[in-house]
């Protein structure tokens, strides 16, 4: 087990002379037995940060150290990391047997004996003892992904890193696979990146997160922490499904203006003092439809999630969507008065998106007491 630091990590893909900075400057650190998730959108330079990690690439710049070892010139192999990919990569002309125990044959002189005992315990702790005789070919989906995992988890490695490993499974699957990961990850406690652009499984699976944009790490933190006080508009808005509502309003003393005739009057102006213009964010789940309000948004459709509906309305120009009671089922180009907190209300500088004011305190509506209207 290990922890691991990157240090000013930069990694620069040189293609022809037009240079692509894929990972700009990441500093983190990955206690011993943790699951962090490497989470952004696509080309946002998870993989490379991974690769860099597993000493698939070289690292342009700055350190990476395993516990207090450096290890940022070591080759892949002197590095102690077992990988699991998004397509498995197992041989097909091998049996499940075979592939399991390829690796600790490649890289040990353990006697086959003590390999064939190892490749045993890893399939029964993984469910897949009955299918040892088999090719990849002959499994499913699920089972080939449960290989790949064996493969790793054989060689008993520091580190586990795991890129997109469930985004080839149907929905249903990778739900079931993402709890299974997680524990057997917890019983192992083997420190853990894992890479993913859907930030459901980020939210679910990490003990940490670490949100990336345009190579750059732009918070780190344990999910709900970053879900409710993000550091920018990106973070804000990346996490959290449907995601949060954001529009542009105008300040005037302590009165917030914009689209759709939006109007909100602040108790505490202070995060906007100096500005003339802010954005305005507020989560699905906080906003409230109540009788009467200033604020009126027009329906677009409603979709009904059994618990709870999402309602899509319009707001000026602006799309903006509400967690609302399931008992509740306005219909399209209905009219709705809307409100919210203010202590659930986002606001984030207009050139910048840094936060100005995050979520101050619970103030989530329990959707089953909301207002009738
Ligand atoms: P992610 O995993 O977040 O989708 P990647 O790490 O794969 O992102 O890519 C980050 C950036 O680096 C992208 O702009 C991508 O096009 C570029 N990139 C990735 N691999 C290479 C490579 N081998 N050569 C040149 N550019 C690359």
């Amino acid at each position: 087990m290990a922890r691991i630091t990157l240090t000013d990590l930069t990694k620069v893909y040189d293609p022809g002379g037009e240079a692509v900075v894929a990972a700009d400057d990441i500093s983190l650190e990955v206690t011993d037995g943790e699951f962090l998730v490497l989470v952004g959108p696509s080309g946002c330079g998870k993989s490379t940060t991974l690769r860099c990690i597993a000493g698939l690439e070289d690292i342009t710049e700055g350190s990476l150290e395993f516990d207090d070892q450096n290890v940022t010139t070591y080759s892949a192999s002197e590095r102690d990391v077992a990988m699991v990919f998004q397509n498995y990569a197992l041989y097909p002309h091998m049996t499940v047997r075979q592939n399991l125990g390829f690796g600790l044959k490649l890289s040990t002189d353990l006697p086959s004996a003590e390999i064939s005992e190892k490749v045993d315990a890893v399939a029964e702790m993984l469910g897949i003892s009955e299918l040892l005789g088999d090719k990849p070919k002959a499994l499913s989906g699920g089972q080939q992904q449960r290989v790949a995992l064996g493969r790793a988890i054989v060689r008993e490695p520091e580190v586990f890193l795991m890129d997109e490993p469930l985004s080839n499974l149907d929905a249903k699957l990778r739900s079931d696979m993402r709890t299974e990961l997680q524990e057997l990850q917890q019983d192992l406690g083997v420190t853990t990146v894992y890479v993913t652009h859907d930030q459901t499984e980020a939210m679910a699976m990490g003990d940490r997160i670490a949100v990336m944009n345009a190579g750059e790490l732009q918070q780190v933190g344990p999910p709900e922490e970053v879900y409710r006080s993000p550091k920018n508009e990106f973070v804000a808005d990346f996490i959290g499904s449907p995601s949060i509502n954001l529009f542009d309003a105008n300040v005037n003393d302590s009165t917030l203006t914009g689209p759709g005739g939006f109007v909100y009057e602040l108790e505490d102006a202070s995060p906007v003092e100096s500005y003339d213009h802010v954005r305005v964010g507020i989560r699905p789940e906080d906003i409230t439809v109540v009788e009467e309000s200033p604020n009126r948004a027009t329906v677009t459709v409603v979709e009904p999630m059994g618990n709870e509906n999402f309602c899509y309305m319009t707001l000026g120009d602006v799309e903006m969507t509400a967690r609302i009671a399931p008992t509740k089922r306005p219909v399209a180009d209905e009219e709705v008065a809307f409100t919210f907190a203010e202590e659930a209300l986002y606001l984030f500088d207009p050139v910048t998106g840094e936060s100005l004011k995050t979520k101050t305190d619970d103030t989530t509506p329990d959707l089953t007491t909301e207002v009738s209207g």
